[in-house]
């Protein structure tokens, strides 16, 4: 596989560069380096180093399996900050991830993995679609945190599966999917009391796990990204959303929502608002 062969400094300072384009010259990068993957939310480029990947932010927003379209303006930005933020909590309590460090504002640096076609969802308050299937309020507290399993699968509308279906068809082995249980969980306590500390309740969340391989061992990692586009985040004393649900129910003020997030947590680029659209071209 053809990689880039200069050196890491050269790389990240020909990220920063990128960070400074507008969407044109996204269109331009797209055409120097190799595209790995195109997701709704992120592309995936070809790394500087072999195992490396790079993971850029895109304002792109969707829901409903692809049936809602819509761009939240300066997103990307946002959730590049919020994820470097929240997975690097999370590697210091001891959870293995992908993220090496944030590139610019866009882009990330993470570690190649393959990727477990398997959504882990937990939740801790009733909301979104296991409200509807199963006729309990929204905001209703679960009796205890509910792990599930959705099958990463577009066409078929990512359905939701059992630890049977994904041993039996071989999308993870038990192994893995007691590892990711594990993790799971574990992320969950940690996030739940990093949020609360920051006055927002963590209602549920989606993560994606990787395999990692180093010197013929495998592990589990947390992959993708953990950011207001994945959770479900309420502010504790108003119950107000602060996520990707004001995108998906219409509630307007969705920019400002990802903004109060990455505020709280401490990574609004400083600039504010003004940073996050890029610079203005100059004349
Ligand atoms: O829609 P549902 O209630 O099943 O979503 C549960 C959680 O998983 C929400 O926080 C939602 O943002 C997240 N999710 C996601 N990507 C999906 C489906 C759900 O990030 N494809």
């Amino acid at each position: 596989m053809k990689r880039w062969n200069f050196p890491q400094s050269q790389a990240v300072a020909r990220s920063s560069r990128i960070s400074q384009a507008s969407r044109f010259q996204h269109r331009i990068t797209d055409m120097r380096r190799r595209r790995i993957y195109e997701g709704k939310a992120k592309v995936l480029f070809e790394g500087p180093e072999p195992g490396t990947l790079v993971q850029y932010f895109k304002d792109d927003a969707t829901a409903f399996n692809n049936q809602k379209k819509g761009i939240i303006t300066g997103k990307g930005v946002l959730n590049n900050r919020i994820s470097e933020y929240l997975m690097t909590r999370l590697a210091e309590v001891g959870i293995p991830t992908h993220f090496v460090r944030r590139l610019n504002m866009r882009e990330q640096l993470v570690r190649e993995v393959e990727i477990i076609p398997i959504e882990v969802v937990v939740r801790n308050v009733a909301a979104g679609t296991i409200a509807k299937r199963f006729g309990i309020e929204e905001g209703t507290p679960l009796p205890r945190s509910i792990v599930e399993y959705y099958l990463k699968n577009d066409e078929l509308g990512d359905p939701l599966v059992t630890e049977e279906h994904i041993t039996a068809f071989g999308w993870a082995a038990t192994q893995d999917l007691d590892d990711m249980l594990q993790l799971a969980l574990r992320i969950n306590d940690f996030l739940n009391g990093l949020f609360l500390g920051v006055g927002l309740r963590l209602v549920d969340f989606k993560l994606e796990f990787g395999r990692l391989w180093e010197d013929e061992q495998m592990r589990i990692v947390l992959a993708d990204e953990i950011s207001p586009d994945s959770c479900r985040l309420w502010d504790r004393e108003t119950d107000e959303k602060l996520d990707k649900d004001r995108f998906r129910r219409d509630l307007g003020s969705v920019e400002e929502a990802y903004q109060e997030v990455a505020r709280r947590l401490g990574v609004l680029p400083e600039a504010g608002p003004v940073d996050i659209k890029g610079p203005k071209l100059m004349q």
